[in-house]
């Protein structure tokens, strides 16, 4: 038998989109505070006793709110680095 538990660490969302940023006043490349809205579906396992299992969690949308650069301490110079596949 398989508990709910195990079960519920196999979930992760899993990030659709891959949007790399880039801080011009600083050159910065990999810190950011990234304030994102995400709207998540998943499925959700009750037993009968009343636990829980989130399960299949799926990320419908996500929206960046703001991107502020960590050592600069604003976003006004962070842009989107456009991802060449
Ligand atoms: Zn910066």
């Amino acid at each position: 038998m398989t508990t709910p538990r195990t079960l519920a660490n196999r979930s992760r969302y899993r990030g659709g989109v891959t949007t790399r940023y880039r801080c011009a006043a600083c050159g910065n490349l990999t810190r950011f505070d990234v304030v994102e809205t995400t709207t998540v579906r998943s499925f959700y396992h009750f037993t009968v006793g009343g636990d829980l299992t989130v399960e299949e969690a799926d990320v419908v949308a996500t929206t960046v709110e703001s991107v502020t650069c960590r050592w600069c301490g604003h976003g006004r110079d962070v842009e989107e680095i456009a991802e060449t596949a």
